[in-house]
This record gives C-alpha cells, structure tokens and sequence, in this order.
C-alpha cells in the first residue's frame, strides 16, 4: 500500500474562539475595577487612629483585618480613600473607638473578588472540558479520521486516491488477461456513465475478486481507478470493525456518501470476508457489529441510484465463508477469479518488475519462470528485490542469473544454515536425498530432477527438487504412483543402505500418506473400494491449508478407506526397493557426489547418471 495523504485534521475554529472570548470578557472586567473606583491611599495604623479621632473618617469598611475608608466630605482629603491594616488583636478596641466617634461600620466577608471567583468556579470545569477536547482529538487523529465531528469515530477511514497518471495502469500487469478483458467494461462505464443510461442498460454494482495472496487483486483494482480516470476509495474489511457496535455501519454509510459525491468513483473492499461472513453463525453479541456493518453495505448497495455511477470491487481469499446474500443480484454479481500465474505470465510479471532494474546478459527471465511453479505475483515481485539485493550485496551494478536463482531457493527454503552437521548425519542424508532423486530420475512418469543438495536450510536437511516441463493441470495415476514412490524413495534408500530407518522422513510419510487418502478417497484410484469421491485432505482452493469438512462417510468406509490406503503405500514401498536394489550402483555414486559436492544441478545429475 503506498503511502495516502490525508488531509490535516483541521483545527475547530470554535474552541479557539472561545477562549479569546473569555480572555477579553476577565481582561476588561479587571480594568473596570481599576478605573472606576477611586484610587486609594494606604496609610499607618497609627494615621488611621489619629484620623478617627480627629473624626476625619466618615465610613469604613472593614475586611477581615484590611480597613477602607472614605473622608467626611468636609476633610481635606476627601478626594482619597484610604487602606489601612490593623493588627488582629485590635478589633474590641478599635470598633469603641469608631463608634465614640461616629464612623459608619460596614463589614464585609472575607471575600475574592468577583474575577478570582468566576475562574475559582469554571476553572474545573473549563478543566474537565479541555481534557474531553484533547482526548476526542488524539482518538481522531489516531484513527486517521478526517476531521468530522467532536467524535470523529464514525467517519469512514477509506483511503482516497485521485486518478493519478503515476499510478499502476493495466500495462503494469501481466497476465490475468481474463480479468482484465472483464474490466474494460467497467472502465468503459465509468468513463461514460450517460452512454449507459441513456441505453438504459444496467451496470453491475459490485465484483468480486477470488483469487490467493499476492495474485494482484489490489493492483487490478488501483489500475482499473486509473484507467477510469476515477478516485478511487480503498478500505479492508477488517477496518470498519472497531470495538463500538454500530461504528462500522457509520463508516461504510460515510464511505459510499462520499463516493457518491465524487461520482463516477471506484470503491475497493479489500478482505471483505472479514466482514462479510456468513451472517448468524456466531453466538453472543460479537457478531452484532459485523452483521450490521454487512447489512449497511448491503443496503448502500440495493440503495445505488442507477443515475450514481460508482462500483464497488470487493477483494477476497476465502469465497466460501462469504455470506451469500453478498452475491445476490444487483450485489456482487459478479465473480472474477484471479488464478496464480503460469509459466508465461510468470515471466511476463518478471519482465514487468525487472524493467528498471538492469540485467546481465545471461538473465533468462524465462528460465526463471520455468523454476517457480506456484509463486504468486507479489512471491515474483519479491524475487526481484532478493535478487537485485544480492547483486547490490557483491557490488555489482547488474543483476546476474544465479542472483535470480539463489533468490528463489531464498524464498522457497529460507536461508543456509551455517551449523555443521557430524559426518554420518551428513552421510545419511546425503543418502536420503540420492534415494528420492534416484527414484524420480528412473521413474518414467515422474518430473525431471531440477537439483539436489545437503546443504542445510530452514527446517529442511536437505531437498530434491523436481519440476515440471510444464505447469500441471491435471494429474494421472502413473504420474501420481510415481510421486508416491519418490516420496518414500529417501526412506527406502535409508533402509537399503544403512539397514534402518530415521526420523528424517517423517515429511514424505505425511505427505505420502496425504496423496494415498486423497488419491482413494477423493480420486477413485482404490483398487477394491472403487470409484468413490469424498471431499477428503481437501485443500483449501486460495489458501493451501486443509479445511475442516465434516465427515461425509460411514465408519465402515472409513475402515475400508484406511486399509486401502496402507495397502497402496505398502506397494509403494516395496516398488520403490525394487527399483533403487536394481540401481544401487547409482545411488551410491549419486550420494558420493553430493557428499563431495553438497549440490548438483541438473546437467551434473545427467553427467553422472547417464540415460
Ligand atoms: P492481493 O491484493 O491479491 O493480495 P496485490 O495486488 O497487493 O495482491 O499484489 C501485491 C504486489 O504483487 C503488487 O503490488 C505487484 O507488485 C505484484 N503483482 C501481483 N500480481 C501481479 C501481476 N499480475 N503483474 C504484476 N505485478 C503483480
Ligand atoms: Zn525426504
């Protein structure tokens, strides 16, 4: 996500004006004191006393133990008052004194002045204000609120971009030519809304993008905005949930105002699965706030006037937890799935993120795809940047294939681990890994051996890799037999070498045993349980990971599935010993080989084996 300019949340013009206005109230008040009371003169006790009992004094006020006074309009200081503080112990005697001399008596409490009480009662107040102003504006701007009201909760946090001639246009993505060809019919409309109408056809509100992490569902969505010449209005789902109910329903109602004022606009929903999960599944009140945050969107979207050209594309990786109610007509209606990229598009995308970046000559972007069955675009794009990392890293100035190469094993097996291992682990693995490759390399409907190597990286002792001359769609059962024994071909080389097993091959097993279920129960391939399917070890279509299905068979047939499984393995096995015995000549120059080597490629593979 690039980086999005928003708009400094603007200072409330009221509060400043306020406190100007009270400053100004207190400033003029206290000159009114000063200039309207008559200035006045402190003088002695001793003075005051003498005054009084020359019956100069016509009034005092007395204060606690702070005496004012005024003059007898006869007396020469009549244009003066006075001040005077007595001492505490005076007051019996002095108030005789007063009175044999004819002096009015106020008395006045203790008192503050009018000023210092207003702010003695406001200042809490005033106090407690400030604090609510301040926290309001810290939760705004930390929940990047574009100003809004004094809680500015409720409005939508979605990302605006203008049209911008820098942003990603359709040219930056290769392949997903499907998708595309789809878009231009959206871009056609935004572009031209009274076309439209004015035919009096309707155009989809909302599509839906299926497609696994990094296939480029933002990307589209950003290019699609810009080919449009339209703003476009980013948020993820996840976003709208706060922890007050009702919180998301406001923004999503925000949002689409929003849009709708900028009309024709682009919103992009991105992980709208979070939101937008089947409704009423969950116990309890958690749910209330996703429900009325869907429910908003749902009804944004019934509410769209025709005459409003916006369309909402929503992102997704989990179609199948979608509530339905999302893809009814006039909703999301329209589904387009993003697949991960083949062969050429995977050179394609290569191409496209290696075009400021220089390359060597040996670079064969396409020799890159070939290797990389099951990246993504956004796994291809990394690539690069590992790549241009390590070319950086020698001090070189161009990108060399093999950074290309070590980039990928980078990505795929984590780094080399630089802890060395004992010689006969050393010996046992080398064996393992001869004894997976020997098994793919003398298989005939296996893939090609790419490379095989001890050296330690991530979790993995060591690898064999094989890949396909093509992507594979479809999968036969010579092909898949096969698989199986190079799964097991490490574990049976172990045995047939060292006489015992190890837990090295506690990988292939489960993997092994995975493809045995799936291939009898999910495939039919079963020789005595027969054409069956059931969704067994399914995976999960954008994520890989399994799902957990409730299981759809009997017992007994789970009985029958367990058995025909081990059965399949146990022919495994014993195909796989069969055919490393007839080659053990091989295995053991292989696991010589990679003891001196640790790694070989392909063409020292088929050096050393013949064929
Ligand atoms: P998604 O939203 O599907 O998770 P993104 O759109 O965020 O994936 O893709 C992440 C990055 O991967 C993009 O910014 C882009 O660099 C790269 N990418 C993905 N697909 C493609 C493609 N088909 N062509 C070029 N780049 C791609
Ligand atoms: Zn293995």
């Amino acid at each position: 996500m690039p980086d999005t300019t928003q708009p400094p949340a603007a200072k409330d013009p009221n509060s400043q004006h306020w406190l100007t206005i009270a400053l100004l109230l207190f400033g003029f008040y206290y000159l009114m004191q000063v200039f309207v009371s008559k200035p006045a003169q402190v003088i002695s006790y001793s003075e005051f006393l003498q005054q009084v009992n020359n019956a100069a004094i016509a009034e005092v006020v007395l204060k606690g133990n702070e005496i004012h006074g005024r003059y007898r309009k006869s007396d020469a200081n009549a244009n003066f008052d006075f001040r005077v503080i007595a001492p505490n112990f005076e007051n019996a005697r002095l108030l005789d004194i007063l009175e044999a001399n004819d002096v009015n008596i106020k008395v006045q409490a203790d008192e503050l002045p009018f000023w210092a009480r207003m702010i003695a009662g406001f200042l809490p107040w005033l106090l407690i204000l400030a604090f609510f102003f301040w926290t309001s504006r810290a939760l705004q701007s930390r929940m990047g609120a574009s100003g809004g009201g004094l809680m500015g909760f409720s409005s939508s946090r979605a990302r605006r971009f203008e049209p911008t001639t820098s942003g990603p246009r359709y040219e930056d993505i290769a392949g997903l030519e499907s998708a595309k060809q789809d878009f231009q019919e959206i871009i056609d409309y935004l572009k031209n809304p009274q076309k439209y109408r004015d035919m009096g056809a309707h155009m989809p509100k909302g599509i839906l993008m299926m497609g696994a992490p990094g296939t480029g569902k933002t990307l589209l969505a950003k290019a699609t905005a810009n080919e449009a010449e339209v703003p476009f209005f980013s948020v993820s789902g996840s976003e709208f949930i706060e922890m007050f109910v009702g919180v998301g329903a406001s923004r999503v109602r925000d949002m689409f105002n929003q849009a709708r004022k900028v009309a024709p606009a682009l919103i992009f929903i991105d992980e709208i699965d979070s939101v937008g999960r089947v409704r009423g599944t969950g116990l309890g009140g958690g749910n209330d706030e996703r429900e009325q945050t869907l429910n908003q969107i749902l009804a944004e979207m019934d509410g769209f006037d025709p005459e409003e050209a916006v369309v909402v594309l929503a992102a997704t990786n989990r179609p199948d937890v979608l509530d339905p109610a999302l893809m009814r007509p006039g909703r999301f209606d329209r589904k387009i799935t993003l697949e991960l990229p083949q062969r050429k598009a995977r050179a394609e995308i290569l191409q496209v993120h290696s075009r400021h970046t220089p390359l060597a000559e040996d670079v064969q972007l396409d020799q890159i795809a070939a290797v990389t069955p099951g990246f993504s675009g956004a796994d291809l794009a990394n690539l690069v940047n590992e790549a241009a990392l390590n070319a950086t890293r020698d001090n070189r100035t161009s990108i060399r294939q093999e950074d290309f190469l070590s980039a990928r094993d980078k990505v795929i097996m984590g780094t080399p681990r630089t802890d060395l291992l004992n010689p006969s682990e050393r010996k046992r693995i080398a064996c393992h890994e001869a004894g997976h490759a020997i098994t793919a390399y003398f298989s005939s409907h296996s893939d090609p051996v790419q490379k095989i190597s001890i050296v330690p990286r991530g979790q993995a002792l060591g690898m064999t890799e094989q890949l396909p001359e093509e992507d594979r769609h479809n999968l036969n059962e010579d092909y898949l037999l096969d698989r199986l024994s190079v799964l097991l071909g490490g574990r049976c080389a172990e045995k047939l070498v060292f006489g015992n097993v190890s837990t090295g091959a506690a990988d292939d097993l489960k993997q092994a045993t995975r493809l045995g279920y799936k291939m009898v129960g999910q495939w039919g391939m079963g020789k005595n349980i027969g054409p069956i399917g059931y969704s067994i070890a399914e995976e999960h279509p954008f994520l890989g990971r399994e799902l957990a299905e409730p299981k759809e068979f009997s017992e007994q047939t789970a009985h029958l599935l367990d058995e025909e499984v081990r059965l399949l393995l146990r022919e495994a096995e014993q195909k796989t010993i069969r055919l490393l015995s007839e080659h053990s000549q091989h295995l053991q120059s292989l696991l010589q080989a990679l003891l001196e080597k640790e790694t070989l490629q392909h063409d020292e593979i088929v050096a050393l084996l013949g064929h």
